[in-house]
């Protein structure tokens, strides 16, 4: 700590109720947001509510902090960013004070979606339409004035506010709203002061009327970045909004905001066109725009290419010839007219001739969303391309007016073409916003030159053409030092206003007014190990590799989402806290070894802490857009400490006991008894670890693997693809017996042949996740010697538990790194996916006897991580009268060994609330689900 950090702590103990942090760890997670840029906060601070953030800012102004407001961290333009004091405010700041009819009013943090979730319920929505509406904040979208697809028709946050609750550089709190004098809470000060500081700014106004005026560049439908000044001074007063919303939080802090609803829109419909070149696509646009959709987006084939890789359904829809896609969306008063409209579309795109097909069409409201995946699944997949050269989030955020868009695509051609880029693009048609993601290598401060040059070539043909930069993802870094060029005559006045609002310059400084022309080469996040002193890795895999897996986060922050579609990240959703979210430990393994952290540090007890909150569901994994491997990031963060400094004296007992499980069978009889006796449960809590509230499944007599007998224990003399070889693993074997047989028997009756090596031990899955790979290895070692030789001679290896598939497939080979391994985790399925396979293609028996009962099939987290297509329940369905109708309601807390530990249990409990409610429901019998840890919950 140095001493400003000391003292900041000293200071506000007692003083500011939220978290503060200063230790580099949690300061380092908030270095990064979605851009290219890295930038090491003094402090982190997380306001309780307003009056917290008030406290704060008063303190910063009176010891000159820099102070750098923060939603979600998902802005790609680095705006987030900065060496102060980072307050995020999606920690705390998240209450929906009040729903009326036509309003709500809600704190900064809230995200777009848990907002439009209550409003649903009303059937009412905030209208505009980032997509990244699940992550994204109030206060973050009012930041960059966020918009999206729709901001043709429904506008952008400005469009939906009606006030704003903010802090100003002093301290004081206080509410804007158009057209009206400010007003304060109950008991506020700085009254006088902010009356000031309006008539100072309507000084500025009035002084520089002529050049707002000459400013507007006629025919853009959305202004560029910086202050917005045209439209502030108003003959009934100042419209504050219009001027703080988009200030990037360079002006105030906002600590809420009332915004319009809307009803939500009734009859929608939508089409998908391919076009045989971008240029036709760019072509059609005007035509479409005559019949005013409420949304039409523009594909190019970079993109489409993306997009077949995706799913079978997005690859039957773009033929592979297309070369660019336009998704076009209208709403209508009644479904006549919605029909009407359609047939309007139709006619337009016949007229354009050959080279464009309507592929399909829908005025079927959830096959409207259906087709919207079309951008939302594609766009962030760009971050899924490897290689050097990767889609860089620096030019992307360029608007010109709609009737240029054809120009500005064209001369934006040219130029990459004469650059010797290649580059994605991504337009919202109707406003002329033009998302282009270059390709290039990371950038770093010595070669950003080829950026820069580009920036001047690209923004210069949109200035050109009477476009602008930043009106929709913020000037950030990367391109406040733009904004004294774009706003030209106007700049003196930005400096003006900035120096009323904030004098002291301590508001996101650097935001907007810069004098740093360059600023958008400074900063860039280092991407290359700090020093070829590498690690003693625990896991088997190259310090590149663990390099690559950590670097491919772009910090996009999609993994902070809450939406129940998805089920990254349980323990995020329940804490909400950066440090939980899975960017968390890519970011911290990216810094020890990119130098922002020693790399020693990759071990410390404070990263294992963090490391800790993850319990390799997976689940990241599989959803990340970049499909970044946070969990073996956090394994290997854990490994390191126990490398370091051992196993904590539970974990080494609950191993032990683990080990000896076999001997527990033998004695169930006592032991069955023990485990709901109080004093025992007390005892094994303290020696263990384990929850004592946690009802412990009962031990077997004896275990399945004792149970067997020949013939399935014996090896077959031939091996082949239809031999079986079961793997247990210890839940089954050890308590479950019955469930061993009965996945022998389903085998068998489908006609496998089955062997159970009777000397298998558990998969061990519960030691890596807790870091112990040495034990994790010694198991490992010992199952894929018994395995290896069958799986080469072709045998399938069969795991009942999900679990037990993933650390065959995905741990094995990053633990051992041997060939056998490999062979291993190839030749091993998930049983149900096994039968799936085998029903998909006609070779399963189906002369099932009638099942008259409705169960809640819970989907398992790490039978999710297998990313299997089809699955058990897929079967479900042949039974007669059975029926097993899916339960969306994410993890259950459970992951393995985790939920068993009491320094776990509550936590478990608070991520599994919403299955076990769901479970609770009067309409199935009893729940269904392959891992016995979610049984267990
Ligand atoms: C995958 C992806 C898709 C995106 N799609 C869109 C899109 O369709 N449309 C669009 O407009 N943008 C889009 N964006 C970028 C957009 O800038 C952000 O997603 C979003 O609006 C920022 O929200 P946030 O909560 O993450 O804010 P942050 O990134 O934390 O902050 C954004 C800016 O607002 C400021 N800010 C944050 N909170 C406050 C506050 N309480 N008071 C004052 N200032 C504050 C910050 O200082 C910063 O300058 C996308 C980004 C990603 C990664
Ligand atoms: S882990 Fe994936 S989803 Fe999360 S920030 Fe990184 S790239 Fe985005
Ligand atoms: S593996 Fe699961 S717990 Fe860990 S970061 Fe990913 S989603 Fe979160």
């Amino acid at each position: 700590m140095d001493v400003r950090q000391t003292r900041l702590v000293e200071d506000l103990a007692g003083v500011f109720r939220g978290e503060l942090f200063v230790d580099p760890w949690r300061r380092s997670l908030y270095a990064c947001d979605g851009s290219l840029y890295q930038i090491d906060p003094l402090a982190v601070a997380c306001p309780q509510d307003a009056d917290d953030v008030a406290t704060l800012v008063q303190y910063a102004s009176e010891h000159r902090l820099p102070l750098i407001p923060r939603g979600s961290g998902t802005t790609v333009s680095g705006g987030s960013l900065g060496a102060g004091i980072v307050v995020d405010c999606s920690r705390h700041l998240t209450r929906v004070a009040e729903i009326t009819e036509d309003t709500v009013r809600a704190e900064a943090g809230t995200t777009l979606s848990q907002l439009n979730r209550q409003l649903g319920a009303i059937g009412r929505y905030i209208a505009p339409d980032p997509a990244n509406a699940s992550t994204t904040t109030v206060g973050g979208m009012l930041g960059v004035d966020a918009a999206g697809s729709r901001a043709a028709s429904i506008g952008s946050m400005y469009d939906a506010v009606v006030s704003l609750e903010l802090v100003t550089a002093d301290g004081t709190h206080w509410e804007a709203a158009a057209g009206l004098p400010p007003t304060f809470p109950k008991g506020a000060s700085g009254g006088s002061h902010v009356v000031q500081m309006l008539a100072a700014l309507q000084d500025v106004l009035d002084q520089q009327a002529a050049s707002i005026a000459a400013s507007v560049r006629p025919g853009l439908v959305r202004a560029g970045g910086g202050y917005r000044l045209h439209g502030v001074r108003r003959p009934s007063g100042l419209d504050l909004p219009r001027l703080l919303v988009g200030s990037e939080g360079t002006l105030g802090l906002f600590t809420a905001a009332t915004l319009r609803t809307l009803p939500l829109p009734r009859e929608r419909g939508a089409l998908v066109a391919v076009f045989d070149s971008l240029e036709s696509a760019v072509r059609a646009v005007p035509a479409l725009m005559a019949e005013q959709p409420t949304a039409c987006d523009l594909l190019d084939r970079r993109l489409l290419n993306l997009a077949r890789d995706v799913s079978a359904e997005l690859s039957a829809l773009l033929p592979a010839s297309s070369a660019a896609a336009l998704i076009v969306e209208w709403t209508a008063l009644s479904h006549r007219e919605l029909l009407h409209g359609l047939e309007r579309y139709r006619r337009r795109l016949q007229e354009l001739g050959s080279g464009c097909e309507i592929r399909r069409e829908s005025v079927v409201d959830e096959e409207v969303d259906r087709l919207w995946d079309l951008p939302r699944q594609v766009v962030p997949l760009l971050q899924r391309i490897s290689g050097r050269e990767r889609p860089l989030p620096v030019v992307e955020d360029i608007i010109v007016p709609p009737e240029q868009l054809e120009e500005f695509v064209h001369r934006s051609q040219r130029i990459l073409q004469q650059s010797g880029i290649t580059a994605s693009l991504y337009a919202h048609a109707p406003v002329g916003q033009v998302h282009m993601r270059p390709f290039l290598p990371p950038p770093s401060p010595h070669d950003g030159g080829q950026l820069r040059l580009l920036a001047e070539e690209l923004y210069g043909a949109a200035w050109d053409l009477g476009g602008a930069i930043a009106s929709e993802h913020g000037a950030g870094l990367s391109r406040s030092g733009w904004m004294r060029r774009q706003a030209g005559p106007l700049y003196p006045a930005f400096q003006a206003i900035k120096a009323i609002f904030d004098p002291q310059n301590l508001l996101n400084p650097g935001k907007i007014v810069t004098d740093d022309a360059d600023l958008m080469l400074r900063h860039f996040r280092p991407m290359e190990p700090a020093s070829p002193a590498v690690l003693d890795l625990q896991l088997r895999w190259s310090p590149e590799q663990m390099q690559n897996t950590a670097a491919a986060c772009n910090g996009c922050g999609s993994c902070r989402t809450t939406q129940p579609q998805l089920r990254m990240c349980p323990v995020f959703r329940c804490l909400t806290d950066e440090a939980a979210s899975p960017r968390g430990p890519a970011n911290l393994v990216r810094h020890c070894l990119t130098g922002l952290l020693p790399a020693h540090t990759l071990g410390s007890p404070e990263l294992k802490r963090l490391a800790d909150l993850c319990f390799n569901c997976k689940q990241c994994h599989r959803e990340c857009p970049s499909s970044v491997d946070v969990p073996h990031l956090a394994i290997e963060a854990k490994a390191q400490h126990v490398a370091q400094f051992g196993l904590p004296r539970s974990q080494w007992w609950l191993n032990r006991l683990l080990d000896a499980a076999g001997s527990w069978n033998r004695l169930a009889p006592l032991v069955n008894p023990l485990l709901t006796h109080a004093t025992f449960r007390w005892w094994l809590e303290r020696i263990a670890g384990l929850a004592r509230q946690r009802r412990l499944p009962p031990f077997a007599r004896r275990t399945f693997l004792r149970q067997l007998r020949p013939p399935y224990t014996v090896r077959p003399a031939t091996v082949d693809e239809r031999t079986a070889v079961y793997f247990v693993d210890y839940f089954a074997n050890h308590h479950d017996p019955e469930l061993g047989w009965a996945c022998v028997r389903v085998l068998e009756k489908q006609g496998l042949k089955v062997f159970v090596p009777p000397r298998q031990k558990r998969c061990g899955m519960e030691l890596v996740s807790a870091g112990d790979l040495e034990a994790a290895r010694s198991l490992a070692e010992h199952n894929v010697r018994l395995l290896a030789d069958l799986a080469r001679e072709g045998a399938t290896i069969v795991c009942s538990e999900p679990t037990a598939a993933v650390c065959l497939q995905q741990e094995y080979p990053l633990l051992l790194g041997t060939e056998d391994a490999r062979i291993v985790a190839e030749r091993t399925r998930e049983a149900g996916a096994l039968l799936a396979g085998f029903e998909a293609r006609g070779e399963f028996a189906t002369d099932f006897t009638s099942v008259p009962l409705t169960v809640g099939y819970h989907e398992p987290c790490h039978l999710r991580a297998l990313g299997q297509p089809r699955t058990l329940r897929d079967l479900c369905g042949l039974i007669p009268d059975f029926r097993a109708p899916r339960i969306e309601a994410g993890c259950s807390g459970m992951a393995g060994g985790f939920g068993l530990e009491a320094a776990n249990y509550e936590r478990a409990q608070q991520i599994g609330e919403g299955l076990m409610r769901a479970m609770d429901a009067d309409v199935w019998t009893m729940g269904l689900t392959e891992c016995s840890s979610c049984r267990l919950q």
